[in-house]
């Protein structure tokens, strides 16, 4: 499978302002944020989306979302809140077919969302 954008950034060909990074996984900032904090967290593996991910997968999907409250704590957001999303597939409005979890933070969030 060729690398997405985001592959390409996990494996630092191309910019980005990371903020996180471990073997399993890579945090950055989001090129055009919708909120005071907008930081994508990705695993370094080529996973498409959600709805391709496979029972081995289990524990990364679970460290993607550790990792996204440890961000949040860094952020200084734990207590304020933050919203995080999975967009799967074109209704939800997926743009980069490279798994990714949306942390939004830094204002207040509407819900339903949009
Ligand atoms: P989604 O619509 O859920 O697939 O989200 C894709 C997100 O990636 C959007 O919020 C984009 O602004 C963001 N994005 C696209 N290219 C880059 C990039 N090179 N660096 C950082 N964020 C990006």
């Amino acid at each position: 499978m060729s690398k997405t954008i985001f592959g390409k950034i996990a494996a630092k060909e191309i910019p980005a302002k990371l903020v996180y990074e471990d073997d399993r996984v890579v945090a950055f900032r989001d090129i055009n944020p919708q909120a005071p904090v907008h930081i994508l967290i990705i695993p370094r593996e080529e996973i498409a989306r959600v709805s391709d991910t496979k029972p081995a997968h289990e524990a990364l999907l679970g460290h993607l979302v550790w990792v996204a409250s440890e961000v949040a704590r860094r952020e200084g957001v734990e207590s304020t809140g933050y919203r995080l999303v999975i967009n799967n597939g074109p209704d939800a409005g997926e743009s980069v077919p490279h798994l990714h979890v949306h942390l939004l933070a830094g204002r207040a969030l509407g819900w339903p969302p949009g």
